[in-house]
């Protein structure tokens, strides 16, 4: 059997954005983006926590207005993460943004047309400290028509052609604290965009499908674009773009890295899809056991994942719940619950979530 190689991690430079280093042999970071007005300081504070929470690293603000750029100052006294300022167009929004504190800033250069402009960014970012993701994405091509774009050779061409020019740009300008994404919603065309990137620069990259959809086809677009390129080698930092509640970007993050065995710690959920054998509510009570594990899950670390199988009935149940660390198999109106290997004892069911975290937590405490 031909051997499935898991392609080595692209040595990328380091950049520091506040606490958290990306690129060279850093932890892929998870980073998410607020969906609140940034100039609703209060709500932007809320959502910022409630993505610390679940183990984001690093979250980007929308800055559409001078008062969105005014309230990073306020709300970086409020939160642990590093805060990315994402500006479009307007030169003066990033320079602004940049003075309350920001620690890095997005752009997409291909909007802020005045390379005199440009240069006021990079001597602000310099003078701060602060790295710039360049963030190319197929959404700002000029000249482009409908016909255009559906060759997929075009719009890859079109978006590493603006990539190149404006990565030349910003090195002859002597400004290398980069970051580059490449961005696209079709998984392919991102794919091949940063697989040419990684091959010929050595900044690190910022992955993503962009506008990937809601919940469920989001995260499989993401999972799909995103779980290639790390099985390549390639990213060092997600972020899951969804049209939903961005806490869901970072779990889903968090999933693709532990399926992809990139995070040795968490919980890795393994439940049956259940058929006609099984007897017992088996989705009430795998969704009650995610939600209860959430906290445990991303942000406490442990040497290494537990495996926690949830299975329906007896005809799989023993042997994956077996063969992980922990597991239950239900029957009618109890499981059985095996630990390393082991039958310990018969569960109710109405009993059987306290008893998996009962046993997670003295899994834990065993290492
Ligand atoms: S473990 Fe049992 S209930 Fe679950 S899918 Fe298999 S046969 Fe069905």
């Amino acid at each position: 059997m031909n051997q499935i190689l898991f392609g080595k991690r692209k040595k990328t430079r380091v950049v520091n954005i506040g606490n958290v280093s990306i690129g060279g042999n850093h932890p892929i970071a998870v980073q998410s983006m607020t969906k609140t007005y940034t100039s609703d300081i209060n709500s932007t504070i809320k959502q910022i926590k409630q993505l610390e929470e679940v183990g984001c690293k690093i979250v980007r603000v929308a800055v559409p207005d001078r008062s969105s750029a005014e309230a990073i100052k306020k709300i970086k006294k409020s939160v642990k993460i590093p805060i990315v300022a994402d500006i479009h167009f307007d030169y003066t929004l990033a320079i602004e943004a940049i003075k309350n504190g920001a620690d890095k800033i997005r752009i997409n250069p291909a909007n802020i047309p005045s390379k005199d402009h440009l240069l006021e960014i990079i001597k602000e970012a310099k003078l701060a400290k602060i790295p710039i993701r360049l963030g190319f994405n197929a959404g700002s091509f000029k000249n482009t028509n409908y016909k255009k774009v559906q060759n997929q050779n075009y719009y890859i061409e079109n978006i590493l052609t603006i990539a190149k020019k404006y990565i030349s740009f910003f090195e002859h300008s002597g400004f290398t604290d980069i970051v580059i994404s490449l961005k696209t919603s079709d998984v392919i065309s991102t794919i091949k965009c940063y697989e040419w990137i990684s091959q010929n620069y050595d900044y690190p990259l910022h992955i993503g499908i962009t506008e990937a959809g809601p919940l469920l086809t989001g995260s499989i677009k993401s999972s799909l674009g995103i779980g290639i390129l790390l099985f390549h080698g390639i990213g060092d930092t997600i972020r899951v773009s969804l049209t939903g509640n961005p806490v869901d970007e970072v779990k889903v993050g968090y999933y693709i890295l532990q399926s992809l065995g990139l995070i040795s710690y968490g919980i890795d959920l393994i439940s049956c899809p259940t058929c006609g054998r099984c007897k017992s509510d088996l989705f009430a009570v795998v969704n009650k056991f995610e939600q209860e594990v959430q906290k445990i899950s991303f942000i406490t670390k442990f040497p290494s994942t537990i495996k926690v199988a949830i299975m329906g009935c007896e005809v799989n149940g023993p042997g994956e719940a077996k063969h992980a660390d922990i597991g239950i198999a239900m029957g009618k109106n109890y499981g059985v619950l095996f630990v390393k290997g082991k039958i310990i004892k018969k569960v109710s069911i109405k009993d059987c979530i306290k008893e998996l975290i009962t046993q997670i937590k003295q899994f834990y405490s065993s290492y």
